[in-house]
């Protein structure tokens, strides 16, 4: 019996199934599509914009340097001093200038190699994950779809066909239709679709009638990008496009001419699919020994290029608490925090997402709310609010604590060069003290195999003795300039 078995080997899945083959768990990860290529993962249909957060992710974890090549993408170097982000993204199709975000406003947005985010692939991405969980003892089975599971106080079993797959934990990573989360009973709240998107790569006969970038018409929205005939239509039908089947080239051209308000001729339609902006989430992420992670735990639109990031989220958040629980060293009522903590941040994306559907709607109502977005999203305050959204920069759990803790951890730089991105690698917590009084290094003494401990000055301590730094590289304790020993120890036992 394996401790975890996986359904899904998509980005999440896969990113869960290193993080606990690296905290040492035997992992199986079935996946239901026999080869892991397809046009629908690579560029340009399978192009995804990973944010800083979930770049910083692929840091931690020393991913960083085989994702950049992958993607095509340089090594940037590292900065002295913060820099503008290379990109803020858009807001409902309104595009918004890096010049614009205020740094002043993010003290704790320290210089990184994963500063900005990654303009990848879902190919790129899970070639990275799946060669690192071959290397860390992850079995990887494909052709494998389950289509039953149970579940009791000491097992969970996946099916697939006659064949079983028992483990401790099930882990659904099985995508927006998750037959695991139909199966094992969770409910799946929230919104009904306003509209169908498409996507598609064609051949236009005449492509200067249409606008570059995104264009927001009276009748729904249009975007074409850089790669030639790669766009995407928004129609507000209400969602009343039937997707059991891919769109044809007549039904998509009539549907363009009529969102663009031009004449726009499709020659060959290559590739094309469907989405809606349904936004639902899982109640709760875990039921018994049952869990759900990325698409299977929350769907919505991917207008804003959010649900890659929030999966990876979820993935990070739950291995470390997973692997805890399975080697039995976990405090109590860890894994619960699962749910409680990215609950909430699947919720904040989901209205998001609606937010933007709301601003982008054709009517007159939705327009009026549009320009006045506009304006104020164009402004230092609201390029920046956007940026701290889109970019994990604002990722805040509540732990109970002001100021640093239950944020994402600054990559402190020590004075001998080393980065908290590096000191992360091995997936245990570390506790920084800039101090270098080793009272805490006594505290960690015991703790060894899952907090590192690492002291001396800081290029930028931003004021802090000591911080406390979760596997997951979320700030669970941070110190004053004379750390206090006692509220140190009491962090490291809540959380290890
Ligand atoms: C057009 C478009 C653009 C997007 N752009 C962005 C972006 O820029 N940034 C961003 O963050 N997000 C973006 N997203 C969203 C992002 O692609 C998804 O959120 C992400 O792929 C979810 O990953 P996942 O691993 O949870 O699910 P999936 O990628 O759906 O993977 C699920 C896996 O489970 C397998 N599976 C399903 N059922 C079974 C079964 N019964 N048994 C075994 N295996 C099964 C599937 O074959 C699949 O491999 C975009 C989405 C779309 C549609």
């Amino acid at each position: 019996m394996h401790d975890v078995v996986i359904v899904g080997a998509g980005p999440v899945g896969l990113f869960l199934a290193c993080e606990l083959g690296l905290a040492g768990c035997s992992v199986l990860v079935l996946e239901r599509e026999p080869e892991p290529r397809s046009p629908w993962r690579s560029f340009p249909l399978g192009m995804r914009g990973l944010s800083g957060g979930s770049a910083e992710a692929f840091y931690r974890r020393g991913m960083l340097p085989p994702l950049l090549a992958a993607s095509g993408v340089a090594e940037r170097p590292v900065t002295d001093e913060p820099a503008p982000p290379q990109s803020v993204g858009h807001f409902a199709g309104t595009p918004l200038d890096p010049a614009d975000v205020d740094l002043a406003r993010l003290p704790y947005r320290l210089p990184s190699p994963a500063l900005d985010g990654i303009m990848t692939s879902l190919e790129a991405v899970e070639t990275v994950l799946a060669e690192r969980a071959g290397k860390l003892g992850v079995e990887i089975r494909r052709g494998v779809a389950v289509t039953a599971i149970t579940q009791d106080d000491s097992a969970a079993v996946a099916r697939a066909g006659e064949q079983e797959y028992p483990a401790r934990w099930l882990v659904g990573c099985d995508g927006g239709r998750s037959t695991v989360r139909r199966l094992a009973g969770f409910d799946f709240d929230g919104t009904e679709p306003q509209l169908t998107g498409y996507l598609a790569l064609v051949t236009l006969a005449d492509p200067g009638l249409l606008a570059p970038g995104f264009t927001v018409t009276p009748q729904g929205m249009y975007l074409t990008m850089s790669e030639p005939g790669h766009l995407g239509v928004l129609d507000f039908d209400g969602g009343a496009y039937d997707r059991s089947r891919p769109p044809t080239r007549e039904h998509l051209q009539s549907v363009l001419r009529r969102v663009s308000g031009t004449d726009v001729t499709l020659g060959e339609l290559h590739l094309a699919s469907t989405f809606t902006d349904r936004a639902k989430q899982a109640t709760t992420y875990r039921r018994g020994r049952i869990l759900l992670a990325g698409d299977a735990a929350h769907i919505h639109s991917p207008l804003g290029g959010q649900g890659l990031n929030l999966g990876i989220g979820d993935a990070m958040n739950l291995g470390w608490k997973l692997a805890a629980t399975v080697a039995e060293c976990a405090p109590s009522g860890l894994l619960d925090t699962y749910t409680a903590e990215r609950h909430p941040i699947g919720a904040r994306v989901l209205d998001w997402s609606r937010a933007q559907v709301a601003a982008m709607r054709p009517d007159r109502h939705s327009r009026a709310a549009r320009s006045v977005l506009h304006d104020v999203l164009s402004t230092r305050d609201g390029t920046t609010y956007v940026f701290e959204r889109t970019s994990g920069t604002s990722l805040h759990y509540d732990l109970g604590e002001q100021g640093l803790v239950g944020h994402n951890a600054p990559d402190f730089a020590l004075e001998n060069g080393t980065r908290v991105g590096d000191l992360l690698h091995d997936g245990r917590g570390v506790a920084l003290d800039f101090t270098e009084n080793g009272q805490l290094q006594e505290v960690t003494r015991r703790y060894g195999d899952r907090i590192r401990y690492e002291a001396g000055p800081a290029k930028n301590d931003l004021g802090f003795g000591a911080v406390l730094i979760r596997p997951d590289g979320i700030v669970a304790w941070a110190g004053e300039r004379v750390p206090d020993r006692g509220s140190f120890e009491r962090a490291v036992r809540r959380w290890f």
